[in-house]
């Protein structure tokens, strides 16, 4: 989420930059040709204090305005990323509304709407893109009735507002068609990511109890380690085993030893927590790494998961099944596979101590 967060900004700000220029290039496209008709003489438009006014101050005055407003509102922390899009994109509106109004003469320069309505693809807004292009057909209209409409006899303003026209409305279709296009391959992109991660945490489990498997539970372990060091994050590691089970099996059935496999899953996941990694770690052994607890804690867990679990209520039969479990905590000294290998010593004290029991390193 961070990454798009960025991304957003870093695009904002490229095209406020962009505006930027394109103002810059406008006002010194006006004060050019002011000079130049100043040079030609034309129509005594350089004796008028008033063309400096209406075409070079006014139009740079409102693009200056709408640019600052834009970047303003862009720094600001208190506003979303949907407003700050939208202003950055009515400013550029305004732009192109500015060269428009103001140069109407030379109706062409209308064709100046097609940048916000394509730009409008950028933040894969319809909703943005249909107000943008409403404003500019609105603006074009207007235009249209002052200054050209009672001229359509001449054959040359007849045609240019045919192309103006027709250039902002098919920029207006080809941004429609690029934001559909993009809204559909982000869907796509999402439903896959999706798929891989639902593979991912396929792989990740056994599809029995549905608890993390064998391989995960060593990754799950080395991810502790690196914890423990990095951010000084403890962790306990618990290892058991189910007493007898191959006696249930014989006696109730297989069905029945899978049962019990998967009641004992369930009550270790109601007992931990959400960030302990909770394994099937073999046949009938489980093993639990707590993330953030001391060996009390994980002692205080395992007692109960034994305590519901040794009084189940089993439907195949009326037995109390216990398990034994070794407990030991990360000292910050031991290797990895030593201090699985120390819960998995503590688990066979527990056994040969009479089972149904926890014992702690
Ligand atoms: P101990 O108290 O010493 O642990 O004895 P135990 O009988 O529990 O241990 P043992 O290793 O002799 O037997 C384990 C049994 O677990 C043997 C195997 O058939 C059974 N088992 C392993 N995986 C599964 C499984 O997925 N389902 C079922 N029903 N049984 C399984
Ligand atoms: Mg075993
Ligand atoms: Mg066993």
């Amino acid at each position: 989420m961070k990454d798009i967060d960025n991304l957003r900004d870093r695009y904002r700000r490229r095209l406020l930059n962009l505006h930027a220029v394109t103002i810059t290039f406008v006002a010194v496209l006006e004060i050019v040709a002011y000079f130049i008709f100043c040079y030609l003489g034309v129509e005594k438009l350089s004796a008028s204090s008033s063309y400096l006014w209406r075409f070079v101050a006014l139009p740079i005055f409102l693009n200056l305005c709408a640019h600052l407003f834009a970047r303003r509102i862009d720094s600001s922390l208190a506003y979303n990323h949907d407003l700050k899009n939208n202003v950055i994109i009515y400013a550029v509106l305004l732009t192109a509304i500015v060269i428009a109004v103001f140069h109407r003469y030379y109706i062409v320069t209308a064709t100046a709407f097609t940048f916000p309505i394509v730009l409008c693809a950028m933040f894969n807004s319809k909703d943005l893109l249909k107000k943008v292009f409403a404003i500019s057909l609105v603006v074009l209209i207007i235009i249209t009735i002052m200054d050209g409409a009672f001229k359509l006899r001449q054959l040359t303003l007849s045609i240019n507002l045919l192309v103006v026209y027709g250039v902002n409305i098919i920029s207006y279709l080809s941004s429609l068609l690029a934001i559909n296009f993009s809204q559909s391959n982000f869907k796509l992109i999402a439903e896959q990511a999706e798929e891989n991660e639902q593979l991912q945490d396929k792989l990740q489990r056994d599809p029995m109890t549905g608890l993390l498997n064998h391989e995960t539970f060593y990754e799950e372990l080395g991810e502790a380690f690196d914890d423990y060091h990095n951010n000084s994050i403890e962790f306990t590691v618990a290892v058991l085993d189910i007493d007898d089970f191959k006696n249930i099996n014989d006696t109730y059935g297989h069905e029945a030893g899978d049962i019990v496999l998967k009641t004992l899953a369930r009550i270790l996941k109601k007992h931990c927590d959400f960030n302990d990694k909770v394994c099937r770690y073999g046949g009938e052994e489980f093993a639990v790494v707590f993330d953030g607890n001391t060996e009390e804690e994980a002692v205080a867990v395992m007692e109960a998961v034994l305590g519901q679990f040794s009084s189940w209520n089993f439907k195949f039969a009326d037995v109390s099944i216990t398990f034994s479990c070794g407990i030991v905590q990360y000292d910050g000294i031991t290797q990895r596979d030593e201090l699985f290998s120390r819960a998995d010593k503590l688990l066979y004290e527990a056994k040969q101590s009479g089972k149904n029991k926890i014992c702690v390193g």
